[in-house]
């Protein structure tokens, strides 16, 4: 949405812009679930690729070209990208010892395994990443790691791979997003990045980059194009960004551009003329503004990007969009259950950008909005406008009388305002923006309100002429203001005031955009309710997909206040752990409760391995009678939760200054 919006922004400046975007067709994602269903990859490419590109289409994002990586061309351009590193010596070759899952013959990189992340313990992180603490991971971090196949504990086999030795690259990338600069030389602004991007590449450097696997064994991808590499193919976050230059390079020839102009320093000047901008969500930072920038360097001839505005994350009614867990609203469901309504979502979408920290989507707040804002306030004063002009002048733009001060100073305000809201796109402040470009439907409403035309009429028409020319001038400035945030509503508008298609960003601000004595059209509603209905219907097919996720528990019997109070519970540490020999489930624990040191026997075996748990806080029952477990006597019981899949966390305090001994209540 962001880019659709900037890129309809820089169009309508009339500036030279090649708007890229693919489907990622090598992620182990489409391979896993190929597996699954069994079908091959490339049946699971051709449905999604098509589904996303429609659903892009319908929503308005009007790509130059929207291509996938699994296309011939783009296998090529990779190749040729990749070989062109290797001349270069980007890579270095390595054994090492790696994931492999016997069953299925294949070893497990990335998203092919899962565990516990090492720093933050949640259960399902990927060989990869981690995406509850955004940590970067490699397989051999996961604790407990399993085959995203199969399900099996892996074994450790040896391979050679084509590692980019990060590490290298760390004094120039330190210069390059903290200055701007490479050896001396200004590329970009580093004041225009975001501090979340920047603190999040920083943060990476200082903690040292270290060397990454280009290659993987696979036998979905780009193939490896060296000898000896058979079963290899490129890693697909080498592949990806490629993708934007092969897309580039298709959507070029077809039009006759040369591809180059887009991606490439001026060999002559070494300057660069192009401006490379990456729209992406904060997940995928490191790939944008790290490892491709490091790959495009090492080549030798591309430009770097001048920004990468990565947002943060958007959540969806209290909880984090899933789309596994069905926690989503689908694009597809929404143009369908809510028809011609594409522009509504992508004002409210645009309303609540997770620029600079994670946002909500709720369905009441999308109510709110298209009802209070878009049908009260723009949609209200434009049809308003519309409908007084064809009933006092047969639709004709009247002739304007004596323009009073207080006209003087709206078109002063609509003029400020008009520029402001380039400015806040530049800054790739959207939301900024939005709130500018409505703020001319607020003026111009409140200018009506004020001036109440449809009162005056009668005794002061001649004012009325200058006051409903002023107002239509203000309409066909809403037209080109909301261009770039809902194009097929501004296309209705300019419609409705039968403007020429020809305006330009340039014109925002003009208070001469219609001819006194041109023609007009009929009005038609822009905007219309969202009734509660259709939340509420919402609101239960979100409900429903949490119900399928969580078996439902009735909650137990009530108790009284009393009846929690014999609970005694307090903080422990565990000083002791060591597998209760003969069982599968069971540990012994030594836990300090603050007072005394107690033995407790727990069923966490499968959870946690003894070494990891040690010096860990957890929550102890410590007034439950004491019980002989395989002939261990248990002096209290530690408080799990568990997930619907049985995996066991322990409840714990989120503080550092609670110790052992304090209670819990
Ligand atoms: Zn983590």
């Amino acid at each position: 949405m962001p880019a659709d919006i900037y890129v309809r922004y820089l169009r309508l400046n009339e500036r030279d812009v090649a708007f890229v975007c693919g489907s990622d067709e090598h992620g182990a994602a489409i391979t896993i679930r190929a597996k699954k269903e069994g079908v091959s990859p490339q049946e699971i490419v051709d449905k999604y690729h098509e589904i996303n590109k429609k659903a892009f289409r319908e929503i308005g994002i009007d790509f130059s070209i929207y291509d996938r990586t699994s296309s011939p061309e783009h296998h090529k351009m990779a190749q040729e990208f990749f070989l062109d590193l290797n001349k270069k010596e980007t890579f270095t070759k390595e054994t090492t010892e790696q994931y492999y899952d016997e069953e299925n013959n294949q070893f497990l990189a990335d998203r092919y395994i899962t565990g516990e992340c090492p720093k933050c313990n949640n259960p399902s992180a990927y060989g990869d990443q981690c995406e509850k603490c955004g940590s970067d991971l490699s397989p051999l971090d996961l604790i407990n790691p399993v085959s995203a196949i199969s399900g099996n504990k892996p074994v450790l086999k040896e391979t050679s791979h084509w590692f980019l030795p990060m590490q290298r690259h760390e004094e120039w990338l330190t210069s390059w997003i903290q200055e701007g600069t490479i050896h001396g030389r200004k590329l970009h602004n580093p004041k225009e990045w975001k501090n979340q991007v920047t603190g999040q590449v920083m943060s990476w450097i200082n903690s040292g980059l270290k060397p990454r696997a280009m290659t993987r064994d696979l036998d979905w991808g780009v193939k490896v194009p060296l000898e000896n590499a058979e079963g290899k193919v490129l890693y697909v976050w080498l592949d990806a960004p490629i993708g934007y230059i092969s897309a580039t390079k298709k959507w070029a020839d077809k039009e006759g551009k040369n591809w180059e102009d887009y991606w490439k320093i001026n060999k002559e000047t070494q300057e660069a003329e192009t401006k490379l901008v990456h729209f992406i969500g904060k997940d995928n930072i490191v790939f944008h503004a790290v490892i491709f920038p490091i790959l495009l360097k090492q080549q030798g001839e591309f430009v770097l990007p001048d920004n990468v505005p990565a947002n943060e994350f958007l959540n969806l009614e209290g909880d984090k969009l899933s789309t596994s867990r069905n926690w989503a609203v689908w694009l597809h469901e929404y143009l369908e259950e809510f028809p011609d309504k594409a522009d509504e979502l992508r004002y409210v979408l645009t309303s609540i950008l997770p620029e600079s920290k994670d946002s909500e989507f709720t369905w009441k707040d999308y109510q709110d909005r298209v009802n209070n804002e878009l049908v009260a306030i723009f949609g209200n004063f434009v049809n308003r406008v519309v409908v007084l002009t064809n009933k006092y002048y047969g639709g004709m733009v009247p002739e304007s009388g004596e323009v009073l001060e207080s006209d003087t100073l709206i078109m002063k305000e609509v003029k400020e305002i008009a520029h402001k809201i380039g400015e806040s796109i530049e800054a790739y402040r959207f939301r900024e923006a939005l709130a500018g470009a409505m703020s001319i439907a607020r003026i111009g409403n409140k200018y009506l309100q004020d001036s109440e035309p449809w009162k005056l009429v009668k005794s002061d028409p001649e004012r009325v002429k200058t006051i409903m020319k002023i107002a239509l001038q203000i309409s066909a400035n809403l037209a080109i203001a909301f261009e770039p945030f809902m194009p097929k509503k501004s296309k209705s508008l300019r419609e409705m005031l039968a403007l020429s298609e020809k305006l330009n960003w340039a014109d925002l601000g003009s208070f001469s955009l219609l001819q006194e004595n041109e023609k007009i059209n009929e009005a038609t509603l822009l905007f219309t309710k969202i009734e509660d209905q259709l939340v509420e219907d919402q609101l239960k097919k979100l409900a429903s997909s949490k119900a399928n996720n969580l078996p439902a528990e009735p909650t137990k019997e009530e108790i009284t206040f009393e009846d929690f109070t014999k609970l005694d519970i307090r903080i422990g540490t565990i000083l002791e752990a060591e597998k209760v020999k003969k069982t599968k489930k069971l540990l012994r624990l030594k836990v300090d409760i603050g007072s005394e040191i107690r033995t407790i026997v727990s069923g966490i075996a499968e959870s946690y391995s003894p070494e990891e748990i040690i010096g860990k806080q957890v929550s102890v029952l410590v007034n439950l009678a004491p019980r002989a477990i395989k002939g261990i006597e248990s002096q209290g019981m530690i408080l799990m939760a568990e997930n619907n899949e049985g995996a066991l966390s322990f409840v714990n305090p989120s503080e550092d200054y609670i110790n052992s001994g304090n209670s819990v209540s």
